[in-house]
């Protein structure tokens, strides 16, 4: 069964805190809230009513200098956290991971009101997600075994996993707590330092982080947080000859622009999630109330801000009419409205550049002659709200079917049959996710060896568990985050080579 779409609160469920009090809007550098050196600040809004919330310090290239400094010193061999006990490392995961949850309701009340997402959904999937991945690592960080293995004559070997370093971490507003659980969970189990950005339209939720990274025992100058904007704090990460690895997640055209800057700095290593345009392609044997109700969250999902939104639907011709019809009637079924209604199924977009770029997609897809089927407007002229939007008679080379939207605009496009399908899908600079809706085994078996993507569904979409590595082919991005695959990004690998002692000596 597909997870349940739309989440209302149930009655049980606690309430939101009305205004919340912001209670951390400071660097976080050596376990302490400091001004920025610049005295700079900026405003994060309110998606809802475009009105600031809080200023936050902004941090720079002399913040980041800064953090990167408190950072080394905590990694120095022989300091607190280099000769602390792997377990206890795992402990401390586990202990951040409580916190978090103690304090859900206050953190899902400050996600929903940074990022626009229904406070439901913070609660329901944020929390818990975040502090799921943080457990998940915590598990690991005594089981990072290295290898023994002979070699010829009178030595031996073995392998160290050690931690990489000093590790910049640049995160989205997407999925704010999430996205900071996959960078510093396995970052932390292997022993690593971090300095992380959080997105400038969402940094409050890190910066909470933060207090509960000081008061849950992490020493000082392992976790440090630095909200700015790319092009100053970001790319001073990015730069820093005493950052060893960078990860990053957010917009390809960005993922170039760091791998082209780590790479001319001291070519530290890099992981990067990038962006998507992922073919969600539904075969006329599938049960069609699951492909549409898949289909529709695989794209409307957090607004539709997802880098694996299935944003090609590719649906057989046989069937196609239908689909149309009734993925229009799911969509008008969507309730748009502020964050903490709850009856609210589509909070606002995150910030007014992302919505006036998804209205000029939709605008885009009228002119290319696309059949606007429903939707295709702002809603309200206050904050950054979309109506649900449906696109049929979709063609390949429209605007809106090969660039990445990022907002609640499904695309519908008709195919005949299996390989012409899998080619249309695959013509694509990107390649993070795809799926396919079938109860052919045989259909279902070949696609999932045709896609050239880093996950497949099979009959569902936006499925996710920390257990399940995730990454993209092609421009979708290198390495792959959680699972076990995750933890590699984090560790280098040492050999060491040991003579064995000769007879007689
Ligand atoms: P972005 O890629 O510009 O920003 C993501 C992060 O990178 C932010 O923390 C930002 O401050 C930082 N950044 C920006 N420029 C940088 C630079 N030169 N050096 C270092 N760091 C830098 O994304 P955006 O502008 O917020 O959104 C633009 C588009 O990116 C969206 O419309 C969407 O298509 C895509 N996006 C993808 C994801 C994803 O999860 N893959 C997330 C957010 C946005």
């Amino acid at each position: 069964t597909l997870p349940v779409v739309q989440k209302c609160f149930a009655s049980s469920a606690p309430k939101p805190i009305i205004n919340p009090p912001i209670k951390y809007t400071e660097l976080f550098i050596n376990n302490e809230f400091v001004k920025s050196s610049s005295g700079k600040t900026f405003d994060t809004l309110n998606p809802a009513t475009g009105e600031p919330i809080a200023q936050v310090q902004e941090g720079d290239a002399v913040d980041i200098n800064n953090a990167v400094a408190a950072a080394q010193e905590a990694f120095k061999l022989g300091s607190p956290w280099r000769t602390m006990d792997a377990s206890k490392r795992g402990m401390l995961l586990n202990k951040l991971a409580d916190l978090i949850q103690r304090d859900a309701v206050y953190l899902a009340t400050l996600e929903a009101l940074d990022n626009g997402k229904p406070y439901s959904v913070a609660l329901s999937d944020d929390i818990p997600g975040t502090a799921g991945v943080l457990r998940y690592y915590a598990g690991w960080a005594d089981k990072n075994h290295g290898k023994v293995t002979p070699i010829d004559g009178n030595y031996f070997a073995y392998t160290r996993h050690e931690a990489v370093g000093v590790c910049g971490q640049i995160i989205p507003w997407n999925f704010p707590l999430l996205m900071l659980s996959w960078k510093i969970g396995p970052a932390l189990a292997m022993g690593n330092v971090v300095v992380l950005k959080p997105a400038e339209q969402t940094p409050l939720t890190a910066l909470y982080i933060a207090s509960l990274v000081k008061e849950a025992g992490f020493p000082p100058g392992v976790v440090n947080i630095v909200p700015g904007y790319g092009p100053t704090a970001g790319k001073a990460i990015v730069d820093h000859l005493g950052v060893d690895k960078v990860a990053f997640t957010g917009s390809t055209e960005v993922g170039q622009i760091i791998a082209e800057g780590a790479a001319k700095s001291n070519l530290k290593r890099v992981t990067l999630e990038l962006g998507g345009k992922s073919p969600n392609v539904v075969f006329s044997d599938s049960d069609i109330n699951q492909a549409v109700e898949g289909a529709h969250y695989g794209l409307f999902y957090n607004m539709g801000q997802c880098c694996c939104a299935g944003s090609r639907t590719y649906v057989q011709d046989s069937i196609y009419d239908e689909f149309v019809e009734k993925s229009a009637k799911r969509a008008e079924k969507r309730i748009v409205g502020d964050q903490f209604d709850p009856k609210t199924h589509q909070g606002p977009q995150v910030d007014e550049e992302q919505l006036k770029k998804i209205l000029s997609m939709i605008d885009s897809g009228k002119k290319q002659g696309a059949t606007l089927v429903t939707g295709g407007s702002q809603v309200g002229d206050k904050g950054y709200f979309v109506q649900p939007t449906v696109f049929s008679d979709v063609k390949d080379d429209m605007t809106i079917a090969k660039e990445e939207i990022f907002g609640p605009v499904q695309q519908i496009l008709k195919f005949s049959d299996f390989d012409e399908v899998i080619s249309r899908s695959n013509n694509s600079d990107y390649g993070l996710a795809a799926a396919v809706f079938s109860k052919n085994i045989d259909t279902v078996n070949k696609a999932i060896q045709s896609f050239r993507a880093g996950t497949v569904w099979v009959n569902c979409y936006n499925v996710f568990g920390v257990q399940a590595p995730f990454g993209g082919f092609k421009m979708s991005g290198h390495g792959r985050e959680m699972a076990e695959y995750g933890l590699q990004p984090y560790t280098e690998v040492k050999t060491v080579i040991v003579a064995t002692p000769k007879k007689n000596n």
